[in-house]
Order: C-alpha cells, then sequence, then structure tokens
C-alpha cells in the first residue's frame, strides 16, 4: 500500500526524473528479438547519418577515398594509396569502431589495448601539418573512438548498449522492471547512506555495492550467453540502481 508507493518513489528519485514505466517489460518482450551472435544490425543501409556529415561519409559508404578515390575496405581508417584519413564509418557499432569482439564478455584489456592504439593514431599532432578537412575527419573519429570507448567499458554502460543493438531500451524510472523486494533493499541501503557520516560506514556501504555489482555483472553475463534478453534487462535495471547509489556514495566521500 502506501509503502510500496514511497519505495517507488525513492526507486524513482535515485533512477532519475521519469515517470513510472510500467508496461516496460511488455514492450520490450514483445519485440522480435534478433538473434544474439548475428551481430549484423548495424550493418545495414539506411543508417542514420548526423546532418553535415553527409557528403563525407559518402565515400565511406562508397568504399573510395575521399582525397584520391582509390578503393578501400571497410575496416580501413587510412587511405593504403594517399594514407589520408578516412571520414568514420557510421554503419559501424562500437565494438567494431574499437575492432573488438561484440560481446558482453569483451577483453577489457584488450579494449584499452586497442583504443590506446587508435588514439595515438588519431593523435592531433600527426594532423598538424594536414589540410583542414583531414583536421576535422581526425577529430570526429577521436570522438567517436572516445564514446565507444566509453560506453563499452563498464558493465552497465557496456550491457545497455548491446541491449539497445537488439531494439530494447531502458528508460530512466523503470521500477516495473525490478520486484519489490528489491526495491525494498535499495531504499534500505539509500536510507542507510542519507544517515551515516563516518567515511569508514561510508565506504563499507561501498564495498557492499561495488560486490553486488560485480554478481549482477556475472549474471548479465550469463543471461548474454543464454541469450535470455528479458532477464539482462532486469539485471541492468538492478545495476542501474547500485550505480547511483555508488554515484552517492562517491559524493559522500569526496564532498
Ligand atoms: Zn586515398
Amino acid at each position: 500500500m502506501g509503502t510500496v508507493r514511497a519505495v517507488g518513489d525513492t526507486a524513482r528519485r535515485l533512477m532519475g526524473r521519469a515517470p513510472p514505466v510500467t508496461r516496460q517489460l511488455g514492450t520490450g518482450a514483445s519485440r522480435r528479438p534478433r538473434s544474439l551472435s548475428a551481430g549484423g544490425s548495424s550493418h545495414t543501409a539506411g543508417v542514420t547519418v548526423p546532418g553535415g556529415e553527409r557528403a563525407l561519409c559518402v565515400s565511406a559508404r562508397s568504399g573510395l577515398c575521399w582525397s584520391c578515390r582509390a578503393a578501400l575496405s571497410r575496416a580501413e581508417l587510412f587511405c593504403p594509396s594517399c594514407t589520408s584519413l578516412q571520414p568514420p564509418d557510421h554503419t559501424k557499432d562500437y565494438f567494431q569502431v574499437l575492432g573488438c569482439d561484440k560481446s558482453f564478455n569483451v577483453d577489457i584489456q584488450e579494449l584499452q589495448k586497442k583504443y590506446r592504439n587508435l588514439q595515438r593514431l588519431l593523435h592531433p599532432d600527426h594532423f598538424s601539418q594536414k589540410s583542414q578537412n583531414e583536421r576535422d575527419l581526425s577529430e570526429k573519429q577521436s570522438s567517436l573512438v572516445n564514446k565507444a570507448y566509453g560506453t563499452l567499458l563498464s558493465p552497465l554502460s557496456r550491457g545497455l548498449y548491446l541491449l539497445s543493438q537488439h531494439g530494447i531500451t531502458l528508460e530512466d524510472g523503470s521500477d516495473g522492471v525490478v520486484d519489490a523486494q528489491f526495491l525494498f533493499e535499495i531504499l534500505e541501503i539509500s536510507e542507510k547512506l542519507t544517515e551515516i557520516n563516518g567515511d569508514a560506514e561510508i565506504e563499507e556501504i561501498g564495498n557492499v555495492v561495488q560486490a553486488k555489482c560485480e554478481k549482477l555483472t556475472e549474471e548479465v553475463r550469463n543471461a548474454f550467453q543464454q541469450g535470455n534478453l528479458k532477464e539482462v534487462k532486469i539485471l541492468l535495471a538492478k545495476m542501474k540502481y547500485f550505480s547511483n547509489i555508488q554515484n552517492q556514495v562517491k559524493k559522500k566521500i569526496l564532498p
């Protein structure tokens, strides 16, 4: 009754601004799930390209170098004949941008290695003597690489991204996704956090929440492997609550 509503309200505050989404699971589940192994949804044509980049992206799509018109493979960042940097390929997903396997189970060390390598190749120093066009392209490529890396690095955003690749999103305020018992648990931790002030106690909560996130990450990994996207969505919703508590913990430790 009143208590459940209160929990819902607190949960909403923790999750962000949006109103409760009650039919969310239904909507997500009613979508036709795409094959987990296909990974091809973003290869298809008709990908939206932000305005202004249209002209530059034409050459990427047609597979010709914008500068010397040599034929290019999709994977190439630099033209093999004239060495010009090529425009971002917006048909690539973030895993392809970084050259990693499309999986929740991505090797983080490999991800970091690929990221550093790309940032080295795209470093502004290499483009200071180049044309304005190429300097612009290096900025665009670099920001795409940063965005891809930032998204794939943390289990929560990586999971949400993979889920969105299957047409399922997790809106803010999705307390309809998780059960009441879980919301009580979150409420309890959240209340405890507002009551305490000692660094040791705050850290203790931080450690508990960290452990919960690690366990959830393992569960998300399994659910993705089993192709159980409905379960993935529930687990990621829970992880999002804990992630918000982690942010509160950080704020309390570093005022
Ligand atoms: Zn070229």
